[in-house]
């Protein structure tokens, strides 16, 4: 079952949605954060792994590791699309404490933020674990 990138939530199916420019799969529920696209007939690529972008987000987060200035990143991102902190919180279904906490260091935020975060911002948090 393909994974939702935004939420994580296994789904039966995805709804291709645009969300600040970008066109990404989502679920039922994350698709109304967006604004839905055309799905056009569903051709098997070759070369394109039949996991799906879900998983191939999850083996990436193995070894890898919170950059140091993952909240300056983030709020530089939000700034970046015109979104005050509540708005990319209610966004996000997230409390905008967490997302303050997040903003400034204090906390790092978990996998399904993480993730939800790097798609809608367009934005990397983690990079790969150092020796
Ligand atoms: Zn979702």
């Amino acid at each position: 079952m393909p994974e939702c990138p935004l939420c994580g939530k296994r789904s039966d199916r995805l709804v291709k949605v645009e969300l600040e420019g970008a066109t990404i799969e989502t679920c039922d529920s994350c698709a109304r954060m967006g604004t839905r696209v055309e799905v056009k007939v569903h051709r098997h690529m070759p070369g394109y792994g039949s996991a799906g972008s879900g998983a191939d987000i999850v083996a990436a987060s193995a070894g890898t590791e919170f950059v140091a200035d993952y909240g300056a990143r983030i709020s530089k991102a939000r700034e970046g699309v015109g979104l005050t902190r509540e708005e990319l919180a209610t966004r996000i279904n997230e409390q905008e404490s967490v997302l303050r906490r997040v903003e400034h260091g204090e906390m790092e935020p978990d996998k399904s933020l993480t993730r939800k975060l790097e798609v809608i911002l367009g934005i990397t948090l983690r990079e790969a674990k150092k020796e």
